[in-house]
């Protein structure tokens, strides 16, 4: 694996036990130089090739995930590592499968060295919703999910569930809620890519990271929320 050492990190104060994705809207060697002016770092990078690149120890603290909350607690960075993955439409359309092979060694490997629970694998939309699109409605949860990584449901999981409201449910799985829009974006953009629109100007993907109005009709999404929160009740 070929190193590049960033230098934004610090100490890590508790132990790793999340996995954050990410993407890129560039190549490696460009998104490293992002990295350099803005100051911010991952563990990992995966170029468009699929080739892995080590930028920071994953016994350090790197600067990838910012303000987020998952299942409530704060500030991801202090147990995640954070694996960014260049793609150039800022992962709304597919990665390419050499990535995706990448990504799925590297994540198998982390999960069993830091015995990190499939389910605590994420995306950082999935994190931080009201600010992030990324790694985007392309990225391949159900694929990753079919090989041990990241969480997914069951259909049938939806019906031992009462609950309808869906800011309750989407706490209950984890998301915060505070923006309820951009939650219910975030968990299409996961679950329900399909319903998530393109955005052809990745600028106005990162400045607006969600659409201003939830506009699923789909009723499939009840249905699939219920079945994500049904599945975090096993
Ligand atoms: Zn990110």
């Amino acid at each position: 694996m070929k190193e590049c050492k960033l230098a934004f990190f610090d100490e890590r104060t508790m132990p790793v036990d999340t996995i954050i994705i990410h993407c890129s809207a560039f190549n490696a060697g460009q998104a490293i130089e992002t990295y350099k002016e803005a100051e911010v770092s991952a563990h990992y990078i995966i170029d468009l090739n699929g080739r892995i690149i080590r930028l920071v120890d994953v016994d350090k603290r790197a600067w990838h995930a910012g303000k987020s909350l998952w299942k409530g607690r704060e500030s991801l960075n202090n147990c995640s590592i954070g694996i960014e993955v260049c793609s150039l439409s800022l992962g709304q359309f597919p990665y390419d499968r050499r990535q995706i092979f990448s990504l799925l060694r590297l994540c198998k490997r982390l999960m069993k060295k830091y015995h990190i629970r499939k389910e605590n694998v994420l995306g950082h939309s999935d994190v931080a919703p009201s600010r992030k699109a990324d790694p985007g409605k392309g990225f391949p949860w159900a694929y990753l999910a079919r090989h041990g990584i990241g969480r997914w449901y069951n259909l049938k999981c939806a019906e031992k569930v009462k609950e309808t409201d869906e800011k309750k449910l989407l706490s209950l799985i984890g998301y915060d809620t505070q923006n309820l829009a951009a939650a219910k974006w975030a968990f299409c953009r996961h679950y329900l890519p399909e319903v998530v629109p393109v955005d052809k100007n990745i600028g106005h993907l990162i400045d607006y990271p969600y659409p201003e109005e939830f506009t699923v009709t789909d009723n499939n999404f009840l249905q699939i929320l219920k079945a994500v929160a049904g599945s975090c009740l096993k």
